[in-house]
């Protein structure tokens, strides 16, 4: 499965686009699903649609307070007086109907009385006793919700593939449906890689790094609603590696990876993959990210992420994110969601590559303007925290001056 490279060494840089297909185009949404009560599915992935087994609304009913009338009793030109005969509560219709020149005061809500055609809002009319005043201009068929109009008997109310949010729960709650198919969970490994990597909890000595990357990973993870494993620090060791994968290719459905993908003496996670499965690519025209592999290992898709902290974040939110999605059965697969603000600082940059540099989006006169969040090294996860979005300089970028459109993707949404 590996793509076509060769030519200048330039050509073997993916573009984000590119790698973003290679990785759709291999992956596929996993096969296992169950039946959960609606408020379970929070988080979770349709298996098939949810088809409306009633109408919602399931009676034509109210959309204001009023008086429910008929069209034709009602005059052209001047004021009708009609007889009240009767009062329609949301949940206690009335019972009767409504004849010749009668009318029926009716709430918000409430089922339309039989043969009343049209609902006079309150505020137009005047009341004296058990009359009621109807100005002329009243539109037969007016103020009414029919129906079926939100969700049709028998029609596809959400469809499989669908990713349950808060509105989802209550689209599903008001057909009366208590329990849906969603897929199974995706079971993702983790670990860290490099002999300086130290786990919290102990002192660090001489040359250690805490890890942070895998606690970022938890992170991530935990939100999309995987089943997470932890497989916590890997030595740069070939013999401990392969052990590692081996157990994770056999317990997860996805591994991630961070550290040990470029081509230092100890990064040992490519050779790995080509060893025990396959590298469909590891070189991206990104910063910062640029050695990132993505392939297989037995059956399980493997993302071996750098080991730099703001790297493993902007590759998680650039490729990884989507691609879980993809796995846990989200259709249409999401697109990168970018808009355009004016940028408050200027900014290096050179062409031919994708960056991503961390920013903040702030209000200033009533507009949107984006300015840098601190410093942009790749290891300072600081500037990630105090950042709510990725200013994204597209490949053909060659530098931004203050003032000059930038493109942003805000972290809000991106779980
Ligand atoms: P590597 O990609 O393995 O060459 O690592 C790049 C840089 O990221 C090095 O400075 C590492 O010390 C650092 N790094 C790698 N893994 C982690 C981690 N899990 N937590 C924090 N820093 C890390
Ligand atoms: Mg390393």
């Amino acid at each position: 499965m590996s793509i076509e490279t060769g030519g200048a060494e330039r050509r073997n840089h993916l573009t984000v686009a590119e790698a973003r297909a290679a990785i759709f185009e291999r992956i596929a949404p996993v096969a296992g699903w169950e039946r959960v009560a609606v408020r379970s599915a929070l988080g979770r992935v349709l298996a098939e649609d949810v088809v409306a087994p009633c109408n919602v609304p399931a009676h034509d009913n109210s959309a204001m307070d009023g008086y429910a009338v008929r069209a034709a009793d009602l005059a052209a030109d001047g004021e009708t007086a009609l007889t009240v005969v009767g009062t329609a509560y949301a949940g206690h219709p009335f019972s009767g109907v409504v004849g010749v020149g009668q009318a029926v005061r009716i709430m918000t809500g409430a089922a339309i009385p039989r043969d009343a055609d049209t609902i006079v809002v309150q505020e137009v009319t005047h009341r004296e006793e058990q009359r009621v005043f109807i100005p002329p201009g009243q539109r037969k068929g007016q103020n009414l919700r029919r129906a079926g109009e939100d969700l049709a008997l028998g029609g596809v109310a959400l469809a499989a593939g669908t990713l349950c949010g808060p509105a989802e729960l209550g689209l599903i709650a008001s057909l009366g449906i208590a329990e849906v198919a969603v897929r199974r969970r995706l079971r993702v490994a983790f670990f860290s890689t490099g002999d300086e990597i130290a786990s919290i909890g102990r002192p660090l000595a001489p040359g250690e790094v805490y890890d942070s990357n895998r606690y970022t990973l938890f992170g991530a993870l935990s939100r999309l609603g995987c089943e997470v494993l932890d497989m916590g620090v890997i030595a740069d060791q070939p013999a401990a590696l392969e052990a590692a994968f081996r157990d994770a290719s056999q317990a997860a459905d996805v591994i991630i990876t961070s550290g040990g993908v470029s081509v230092g003496e100890a990064d040992f996670i490519r050779e790995m993959m080509t060893r025990m499965g396959e590298v469909a690519f590891w070189k991206l025209a990104i910063k910062p990210g640029r050695p990132m592999a993505f392939g297989r290992v037995g059956n399980a898709f493997l993302f071996g992420l750098p080991g730099n902290p703001v790297a493993v974040l902007v590759t998680y939110y650039q490729f990884v994110r989507d691609a879980l999605l993809g796995m846990m059965g989200v259709s249409p697969l999401p697109s990168v969601q970018l808009f355009e603000v004016p940028c408050a600082d200027s900014i290096r940059k050179q062409a031919g590559r994708r960056e991503f540099m961390r920013g903040r989006l702030a209000e200033r006169d009533g507009r949107l303007v984006v300015g840098l969040a601190g410093a942009q090294g790749s290891g300072v996860l600081r500037s990630m925290s105090e950042a709510n979005c990725f200013i994204v300089l597209p490949e053909d970028n060659a530098g931004v001056q203050t003032g000059d459109m930038v493109l942003v993707q805000p972290f809000d949404g991106l779980v």
